[in-house]
């Protein structure tokens, strides 16, 4: 059968992969002028810059480990990264050595009878907005240096106008163990992503178009294809009939700078409302390079319009009712199938992303 994939990232080329095998004439468009989506990276001098924000692979699942290591090696990075306020360091996630710096307590003990002192501010009360919710989790202090104005720039509001389900849960561990994610395997790919799904699409049946928009032709592609496979924005697709999905956009500065060391780790949060951005990312640290030279990228959150690159979705309660009228269509489709961050819409990590696209190749692809 003749396959049009939408979109060369992960879940494109995951399916695209699956269906050359099976034996399907497959093609991949992506309107970007490379492959890998949002995994992109890029080798400038020695160094792979992650052309899409920082991207540290996690997964408990032992099959998408296993799966995503025959298209690379990986190192064994582990994320820890650390916060700047107002130039004082504290580590992440929120630990023992945060709790250290912040008040000087030693034992868990001690730290969780300080979180619960400042709880008490809230008098057992529920908590209405992400402020009293934060609060109510991890006390004043974290939530004033850590938290406050972090999610402030990121979401573009007051955290007292932000609904209270955003931050449900926070990572709070009461050891000294700076590794952000909880999961059994971690790291990054050497020599970078974009082999993993170079590699993916390297097969005979399979022909790759970059530059090239689904919608500059899609009634040709509706006829000349017998099934597609889309991972572009679902509500594009349906020519935005019932009103656009929102997301959250992002902004990336990325510097050469002529240093070896700039800031001793891959990731800095910046926490305060002094600077515009968020993080700064050093790519060298995430991989072994004898670079002379380091290159950062600063990430500001930026509000999205239809036409920006769309990051994160907007998961509240009108956006999910809006995607579930979007689904409904998408559901009623023949040979038509929706995969990935934006044709699910949904905040996807990579793991997730390999999980669903297997799922989808080996339920749908035959
Ligand atoms: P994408 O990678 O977005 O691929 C979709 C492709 O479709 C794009 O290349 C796009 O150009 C193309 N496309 C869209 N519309 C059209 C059209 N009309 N015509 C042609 N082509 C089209 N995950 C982790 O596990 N760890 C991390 O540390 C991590 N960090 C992240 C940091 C940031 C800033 C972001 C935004 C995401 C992060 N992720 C991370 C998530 C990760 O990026 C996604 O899981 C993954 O990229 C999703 O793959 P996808 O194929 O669904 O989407």
């Amino acid at each position: 059968m003749k396959y049009l994939i939408v979109g060369a990232g992960l879940f494109g080329a995951i399916s695209a992969d699956f269906a050359a095998k099976q034996g399907h004439e497959v093609t991949v468009i992506d309107k970007r002028n490379h492959i890998a989506g949002n995994i992109y990276t890029e080798k400038e001098g020695n160094i792979n810059v992650h052309k899409y924000g920082a991207h540290i692979f996690h997964t408990s699942n032992k099959k998408v480990w296993e799966f995503i290591n025959q298209y690379a090696e990986f190192n064994r990075y582990t994320n820890s990264p650390i916060a700047n306020y107002k130039g004082e360091i504290y580590n992440l996630p929120f630990n023992m050595n945060t709790f250290n710096k912040l008040w000087g307590v030693v034992t868990p003990k001690e730290a969780q009878e300080k979180i619960e002192s400042q709880r008490n501010i809230l008098k057992g009360k529920e908590p209405h907005n992400l402020e009293e919710q934060a609060i109510s989790l991890v006390g004043t202090d974290i939530y004033t240096k850590l938290i406050k104005e972090y999610t402030e720039k990121q979401w573009g509001r007051k955290c007292t106008e932000l609904p209270a389900f955003i931050i449900r849960r926070l990572p709070v561990r009461f050891t000294y163990d700076n590794n952000y994610f909880n999961d059994l395997y971690q790291g990054i790919p050497v020599g970078g992503y974009t082999q993993i799904v170079a590699k993916m699409l390297d097969h005979k049946n399979v022909t790759v178009k970059l530059n090239e928009n689904f919608f500059s032709k899609k009634e040709e592609y509706l006829n000349k294809f017998d099934k597609i496979i889309y991972t572009g924005m679902i509500d594009q697709f349906y020519d935005y009939k019932f009103g656009n999905l929102e997301y959250r956009s992002l902004k990336f500065e990325t510097e050469v700078i002529d240093e070896e060391n700039f800031q001793g780790n891959a990731v800095v949060n910046y926490t305060s409302h002094d600077q515009t951005f968020t993080r700064i990312i050093e790519h060298k640290h995430f991989e072994e390079t004898n670079s002379k030279k380091t290159i950062i990228t600063r990430e500001y959150p930026a509000d999205w319009n239809v036409g920006d690159e769309p990051y994160y979705p907007v998961n509240d309660e009108k956006n999910s009712i809006l995607f579930k009228k979007y689904k409904q269509l998408a559901d009623e489709e023949i040979n038509i199938y929706f995969g990935g961050r934006l044709g699910q819409y949904k905040y996807y990590d990579m793991d997730k992303v390999i999980e669903a696209a297997l799922d989808f190749c080996e339920n749908t692809i035959k």
